[in-house]
């Protein structure tokens, strides 16, 4: 069945959309977390990161530093955040992949919260986490 962002592609349901070619669209998110929050995705679908083809990212990353230069200009935040839920823990609602461009206004208008383990830093263990990422490259 196709994801919702796919009926987008194909105009079935409306969208506001910002820029389109032939492999990626983007359009302003249903849910507005700040004004001018944007999607920008490839128009094949790939369920997630882990699925995406390595060429279309690099595409699609273009577009991605093209629109929020766009958002920069016109609606001018103080700031920006790119996001990408990979998986429904990772809080991946449409498994259609996507990367979301948030504006921001205010420090307070949205809330992420990375909880820093610095201080039980353990180098041994650190090492051999980054030894099992390099070993999967
Ligand atoms: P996720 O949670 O998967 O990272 O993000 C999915 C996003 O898609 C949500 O922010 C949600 O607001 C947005 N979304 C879901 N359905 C629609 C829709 O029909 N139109 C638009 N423009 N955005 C949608």
């Amino acid at each position: 069945m196709a994801t919702i962002f796919t009926k987008i592609v194909n105009r079935e349901i409306p969208a506001h959309i910002v820029y389109e070619d032939d492999l990626v669209i983007a359009f302003l998110d249903i849910s507005q977390a700040t004004p001018g929050h944007t999607l920008v995705v490839p128009k094949q679908e790939y369920k997630n990161i882990f699925e995406l083809d390595e060429k279309i990212s690099n595409h699609l990353f273009s577009v991605v530093v093209k629109l929020a230069k766009a958002i920069n200009l016109s609606l001018k935040p103080k700031g920006l955040n790119i996001l990408n839920n990979n998986e429904a823990v990772a809080g991946q609602t449409v498994f259609h992949y996507h990367i979301h461009l948030i504006p921001r206004y205010d420090a307070e208008d949205v809330t992420f919260k990375l909880v820093d383990h610095s201080k039980q830093l353990d180098h041994s263990v650190l090492s051999k986490r980054a030894d099992l990422i390099k070993s999967a490259l």
